[in-house]
């Protein structure tokens, strides 16, 4: 069993923020900022490709956003959630990162740059919407 489904269960502990029936919501034990928080579905997804598309995790998401607003008196937040190695990801149970950001935090996003052209991002934009389509 992984680790994020042994918190779900109980059997190891965490810095509970939000439970729910489905959803489960903890401290990140490494805290890019302060209060940097985790939900998860209990139900075990090993990333978004496998994930129920039905499964409704905006709802503690925002909930636990909200609650990091007031009680942390933040107003900006990063919402990440890394899928694959290569994306960064970890711990194979699906997991969204809140992050608060603040003032002079050391948290650093860069998307790089590529630039296409007109042409090159109609083709992608076809091939993409071909294969969601072609469901
Ligand atoms: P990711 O790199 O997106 O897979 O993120 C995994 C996150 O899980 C990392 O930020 C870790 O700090 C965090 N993490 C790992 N083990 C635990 C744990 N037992 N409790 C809370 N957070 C954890
Ligand atoms: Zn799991």
């Amino acid at each position: 069993m992984c680790i994020f489904c042994k918190i779900a269960k109980g059997e190891i502990p965490c810095y509970k923020i939000y439970e729910d029936n489905d959803f489960l919501a903890f401290l990140d034990l490494s805290q890019a900022t302060k209060g940097h928080t985790l939900i998860i579905p209990k139900k075990h997804y090993d990333n978004i490709f496998s994930l129920d598309e039905k499964i409704d995790i905006m709802l503690p998401v925002v909930t636990v956003a909200k609650a990091l607003k007031k009680s942390l008196k933040i107003d900006n937040i990063n919402m990440i959630n890394n899928n694959g190695p290569l994306a960064g990801q970890t711990i194979n149970h699906f997991h969204i990162h809140l992050i608060p950001r603040y003032d002079n935090d050391k948290v650093s996003l860069n998307f790089g740059e590529n630039s296409f052209t007109a042409e090159e991002l109609k083709s992608l934009s076809e091939t993409i919407a071909k294969e969601i389509n072609s469901k």
